[in-house]
């Protein structure tokens, strides 16, 4: 049995921390959290100091397949399969030494994401949703995910489900990503995203929306989806909360997946449309909260050189901005995700019987965020990760 000691824990939910903890692992799983005192006999012990235990972290909202550059979407397609699963695997181990020890792939090509589970290795927890479900020409659809009409919908969910999937992703708007679309218009219409939802379902799978504009939106939460990515409110050239559909939102049980957080670049200067966009998502982000609509925290890593895949620790620094107090960003990104991601009775906490995926940071992230991007040591299923990313 490992003992790891540390000076404080947040496990994950509570706002009380335990001080001087000794969390008990038996083989990947914890099976007791203590307070100080003694280490039962012959239990190894991992004394990590003046560190802060926190659950490993989960980013619910993934591409492996895209690799931060300034143009994804060509250097996916001159990748041939083999070539992607090799840049897919630095991505997720990227991850895993920032402390994201579960990844939530919501959109790969040719269920790669999926190949690269199998193939094992030091890497978080993947989840995976295979291709993206999309209209004709639609958002992503060179990831080879389109169908037409209810039928086409329905089929596309079943072979998600055959594949192995952990989660249903649906394109219910265009996207910034893909010449053609539009990310203020919608792609599907409720009935369409309906089917989808109750093939999803009926198979025990939770299914989310990427959706930007209102329409979108409003056909998603009415369609009945789980969890809705972005959820923008982007208009044709600016973005503008729409206040019955905010209120709609609070009074529904989906959860909003904010993709937030941008490392800074050097160098990299936004178009001004984004800039002004990024400033106005900030407020929208605000109402949004302060609404009371449920929300996580992700971060659509790998879609651009600001979003590289270990880059949660600043999405959480901006759910700090948009008005959530810290310990809910800390929930957004442990317990909640874990829950919104179906695997809320294993992950996301440290205490006995979850798994053992607990990362150490440097700092105490209830009064300063920036902690989570000093990591000093990852647990993944109870051993030690070879290469913490440290200060970043
Ligand atoms: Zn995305």
């Amino acid at each position: 049995m490992l003992g790891i000691r540390a000076a404080w824990l947040f496990d994950g939910h509570s706002e009380t921390l335990v001080e001087r903890p000794l969390v008990l692992v038996d083989g990947s799983t914890i099976v007791d959290v203590r307070g100080a005192g003694e280490a039962p006999d012959g239990v190894r012990i991992a004394d990590l100091g003046e560190a802060f235990l926190v659950p490993g972290m989960i980013d619910a909202h993934v591409h492996l397949c895209f690799d931060s550059s300034t143009d994804v979407v060509g250097a996916l397609a001159a990748r041939d399969d083999a070539a992607a699963l090799k840049q897919m695997r630095a991505a997720a181990h990227s991850a895993l030494r920032a402390g994201i020890t579960t990844v939530r792939d919501l959109g790969d090509r040719g269920y790669l994401a999926m190949r690269l589970r199998e193939e094992g290795g030091a890497l978080p927890d993947i989840l995976a949703a295979g291709p993206p479900i999309t209209s004709v020409k639609g958002h992503c659809w060179f990831l080879g995910g389109e169908v037409q009409g209810v039928e086409g919908i329905r089929a596309a969910v079943r072979e998600r489900a055959e594949r192995g999937a952990d989660v249903i992703k649906v394109m219910a708007t265009g996207g910034e990503l893909t010449q053609g679309t539009h990310p203020h218009l919608p792609q599907f219409t409720v009935d369409e995203l309906r089917a989808a939802v109750v093939e999803a379902h009926a198979l025990g799978l939770p299914i989310t929306a990427h959706a930007h504009g209102i329409t979108g939106i409003r056909n998603a939460l009415d369609a009945g989806v789980d969890t809705i990515e972005h959820c923008s409110f982007m208009t044709a050239d600016t973005a503008e909360a729409d206040p019955e559909l905010v209120a709609a939102l609070a009074n529904s049980d989906t959860v909003v997946s904010a993709t937030l957080g941008h490392i800074p670049v050097p160098g990299l200067v936004l178009p001004p449309r984004i800039a002004a966009l990024l400033e106005k998502l900030t407020e929208i982000f605000q109402q949004v909260t302060a609404a009371g609509v449920k929300l996580i925290c992700t971060s659509d890593a790998g879609i651009g050189p600001a979003k590289p895949h270990n880059a949660l620790a600043y999405s959480a620094l901006q759910f700090t901005e948009i008005g959530g107090d810290n310990i809910a960003a800390l929930r957004a990104i442990t317990s909640a995700a874990a829950s919104a991601c179906r695997v809320g009775g294993s992950k996301g906490r440290i205490a006995a019987g979850f798994d053992a995926d607990i990362v150490a940071v440097q700092g105490n992230p209830l009064t300063d965020i920036t902690a989570l991007r000093r990591v000093v040591a990852v647990y993944k299923a109870g051993r030690p990760v070879a290469d913490p990313a440290g200060p970043q």
